[in-house]
């Protein structure tokens, strides 16, 4: 919380508009749109719920395939199964647990419709050419950004690059309001349709603003959009986060300095952002030498106190990915990183006594 939160509720109350598309939430949708560039953002109930857009939006229908990691979070894949799309799975690279950009172009078949790069950990996936290779295919690219907020590839916002980006909000994020999330339309082409599917397919905004005289179903939506009091929640949040985003980097800045003797020693490696990256401190995770007990690891810090975890189970191993997709290769560096991964905590706040008896009982168990 950054203090200002049940002020702008109270406001919220007190304005006695508590449905969405309210004063906060257009507050929202401006402060989004000046920070990403996108031609419109849109809040939503979570990033699962923009993803589901983007999917009604690219018009996916039953065997269209859908390129994406296998390396990420279900929504990512629901949002385009639940459309009856094929997710495609891509190996991620080492250095980043980012889609392949080098293994994309030979996963493309006629039926291929979009890719859906996911910037892991707030780091940019290799962008200029995922997109070079969606225009020379003519597919859509969605960006799963919901840990990239206020990441940058080449100085362009994370979400706001793909024709289509989504965020969360969910409380494990660095911007939060409990649940919550926002669709940017990048691709002006999908800005109409996008505020229909997200109003029950209603053109219910044109119609606020004027532009029409009554309101109809115009085509196939759902109710996507949050009440006014998540929207005043997110506000006071988006005023700070510049400064989260800095203390969070302060934190994460500090664990790669006292992790860096740890990988000299070669039982870990830390992460690694590309050059093109500005990357948000969404995440410190640590990749562990092959053949470390990582359920020992996870065990030891947590005799100390220390909730460390590690991160997705593959979803092409998963039982939904069985039975919904298909496998562009065999993904070894998938498969071999994902059970090496620990997380450590991060948090605004996080002391720098209590991050060095982090530290000291990684070090503990690592060189025993
Ligand atoms: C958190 C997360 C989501 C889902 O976000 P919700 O707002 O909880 O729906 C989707 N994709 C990735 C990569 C995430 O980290």
């Amino acid at each position: 919380m950054t203090g200002k939160e049940l002020f702008y509720i109270a406001e919220a109350h007190f304005n006695g508009m508590l449905a969405g598309d309210g004063a906060f939430t257009k507050r929202c949708h401006k402060w989004l749109e000046d920070a990403t560039g996108a031609k419109k953002a849109l809040l939503t109930h979570s990033c699962t719920a923009a993803l589901e857009m983007a999917a009604l939006l690219a018009d996916i229908k039953p065997g269209d395939e859908v390129i994406m990691p296998s390396y990420t979070f279900v929504s990512t894949a629901n949002a385009f199964v639940l459309r009856g799309g094929i997710p495609v799975f891509v190996d991620v690279r080492k250095d980043t647990m980012n889609l392949d950009e080098k293994l994309v172009e030979a996963a493309i078949t006629s039926r291929t419709r979009a890719i859906v790069p996911v910037h892991y950990a707030g780091v940019a996936c290799e962008m200029d050419t995922i997109m070079d290779i969606a225009r020379r295919h003519n597919l859509l690219v969605i960006e799963d950004a919901a840990q990239g907020m206020l990441s940058t590839y080449k100085g362009r916002m994370l979400g706001g690059i793909g024709d289509l980006g989504a965020y969360s909000f969910h409380e494990t994020k660095n911007v939060v309001s409990g649940e919550g999330g926002a669709l940017l339309v990048n691709t002006p082409a999908y800005g109409v349709r996008a505020e229909i599917i997200r109003e029950k397919g209603t053109d219910r905004s044109r119609f606020f603003r004027g532009e029409v005289d009554k309101y109809t179903w115009q085509e196939a939506g759902s109710s996507f959009l949050p009440g006014e009091l998540i929207a005043a929640f997110l506000w006071a949040q988006l005023l700070e986060a510049q400064e989260i985003t800095q203390q969070r980097l302060d934190v994460w800045n500090r664990y790669h300095q006292l992790l860096a003797p740890l990988e000299q020693q070669g039982v870990l490696r830390r992460p690694i952002v590309p050059d093109a990256c500005r990357h948000n401190a969404h995440m410190y995770y640590v990749l562990l030498a092959p053949q470390t007990d990582r359920s020992a690891v996870l065990a030891h810090l947590k005799s100390h106190g220390i909730n460390a975890v590690f991160h997705y189970v593959p979803l092409h191993s998963s039982p939904a990915g069985l039975r919904y997709a298909r496998v562009h290769g065999d993904l070894p560096v998938t498969t071999d990183q994902a059970e090496r991964l620990v997380r450590l905590p991060l948090w605004v706040g996080l002391a720098h006594d209590q991050q060095d008896l982090i530290v000291d009982a990684l070090r503990e168990i690592l060189l025993r």
